[in-house]
């Protein structure tokens, strides 16, 4: 007697990368990351164990389209004490404690001073907020509302043993080349210091994403890029121009961790067949692009106009926790990251597929029982594809209509009509256009 198969091997392999992938983030979470500094460094290097990333480093004074190349950011450590030399607060405690940005400092400050130079989140007040000032010079600290409550002294010593200085703005790119040159753009920001969601999840999957891609080849060329935000697609950008019209599908992967329901953003162009593949994987979660958000606003700039969305679960911005130290390692699940990971590998699939096809027997119908297909209906293909879907891929294989057409027209999910067509292509009733074509 043989035994049925309990679950098939390959979930087990992908349950351990939602694992894997939050044993990252557990890895990467204390480091003290920004747009510049050793924290950004340290983090690019950590994701160049898993994938051969290459690290660029731009000098800051750099011009890069209307912007310039900051100086680069380090900080040693952060506090604020009272006058008797006790700490209050400590960078060492949370790093989100230091306004990032914020200029070195040793002086003792009157109350009112530093509370003119304190942030806290009053309608959750045991929240430490997150805060930036790259372009403002100054300095600042981040509360919790109920350490703010506790600043009653009339003076405190603040120390902020942080360098501002001429560094580098680093930033990571892999490249793996398919054999069209055509190009899938997925870019992630890692400039967020200890923040799980916005961050961390977008690293921790696109990391694996790239190298499940780098496994087998591919038709779609792909390009990862790992990068401080706005100011690293800027620079990007400006130093790849000749790149840019490659790139005919692109992503911008973040807030992938947490239990949200998925939010596809568009891309401008709104049509392109990124936007058109996400519309049929989450029909109900497409949301119209906006000119704010994540690196989107710098690929869809007019004068690029990029095809390039935005994937998350929970959006930017709408969660409680966003921007705040409760974004921590229990927002983000090991299952939701699993299920991110096979929510892009689906639309990855769904690209690679979108082929036309030409029928060699477009005169009529085929006789289909004659090439078995009746039989591969009725027997272990029965879930993947029924007549209906065979008689759509017939019908539309004429060289115009793609597989993402086919689905849109028929109303039928890619996957199946995917299996219909290889299962079409393995009798010679249809073939892949340009092959078709090619021995017309
Ligand atoms: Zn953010």
């Amino acid at each position: 007697m043989s035994v049925p198969l309990r679950a098939a091997p390959a979930a087990e392999v992908r349950a351990t990368d939602g694992t894997a992938m939050y044993r990252m983030i557990e890895e990467l979470f204390p480091i003290c990351r920004s747009i510049t500094g050793e924290g950004l460094r340290q983090t690019l290097r950590h994701i160049a164990r898993h994938v051969p990333l290459v690290l660029h480093e731009v000098p800051s004074g750099t011009k890069a389209l209307d912007w310039t190349i900051p100086n680069e950011w380090n900080v040693k450590g952060a506090y604020i004490a009272t006058l008797d030399g006790r700490r209050i607060v400590d960078f060492a405690h949370s790093n989100l404690h230091l306004v990032q940005y914020s200029h070195g400092l040793d002086r003792i400050v009157g109350r009112e001073e530093l509370l003119r130079h304190v942030h806290t989140l009053p309608e959750r007040p045991a929240w430490i907020p997150y805060r930036t000032s790259y372009y403002n010079e100054g300095w600042g600290f981040c509360l919790s509302e109920r350490q703010a409550r506790t600043l009653t002294d009339t003076a405190y010593r603040v120390v902020i043993d942080a360098t501002l200085a001429p560094g580098y703005l680093s930033y990571g790119e892999l490249a793996i080349p398919g054999s069209s040159t055509d190009e899938f753009l997925f870019s992630v920001h890692c400039c967020h210091p200890s923040l799980a969601n916005d961050n961390l999840s977008g690293i921790a999957v696109a990391t694996w994403l790239a190298s499940r891609i780098a496994a087998a080849p591919r038709r779609l060329s792909y390009r990862f890029l790992f990068i401080p935000g706005t100011i690293g697609s800027i620079a990007w950008l400006a130093a790849n121009e000749p790149i840019v019209p490659r790139v005919t599908h692109g992503l911008v992967l973040s807030c992938l961790g947490d239990p949200g329901a998925f939010t596809y953003k568009q891309s401008r162009r709104g049509t392109a067949e990124i936007d058109r593949v996400l519309a049929h994987v989450l029909p109900h979660l497409v949301q119209p692009f906006i000119p704010y958000g994540y690196d989107e606003r710098q690929y869809c700039s007019p004068g690029f106009d990029m095809p390039v969305g935005c994937l998350m679960r929970s959006p930017n911005g709408s969660y409680p926790e966003y921007h705040s130290s409760a974004d921590d390692l229990a927002l983000v699940r090991p299952d939701s990251l699993q299920q991110s990971l096979d929510m892009v590998w689906q639309v990855v699939e769904a690209v690679e597929g979108n082929l036309t096809y030409r029928s060699q027997n477009p005169k009529g119908e085929p006789q289909l029982g004659r090439r078995g297909l009746y039989r591969a209906i009725g027997g272990q293909q029965a879930q993947e594809f029924d007549q209906m879907t065979l008689l759509w891929v017939l019908n539309l294989a004429d060289g115009k209509h793609s597989l993402l057409d086919m689905a849109e027209r028929a109303q039928l999910p890619l996957p199946k009509l995917r299996a219909a067509a290889d299962a079409l292509v393995a009798v010679d009733l249809i073939r892949p256009a340009a092959a078709a074509a090619h021995k017309d």
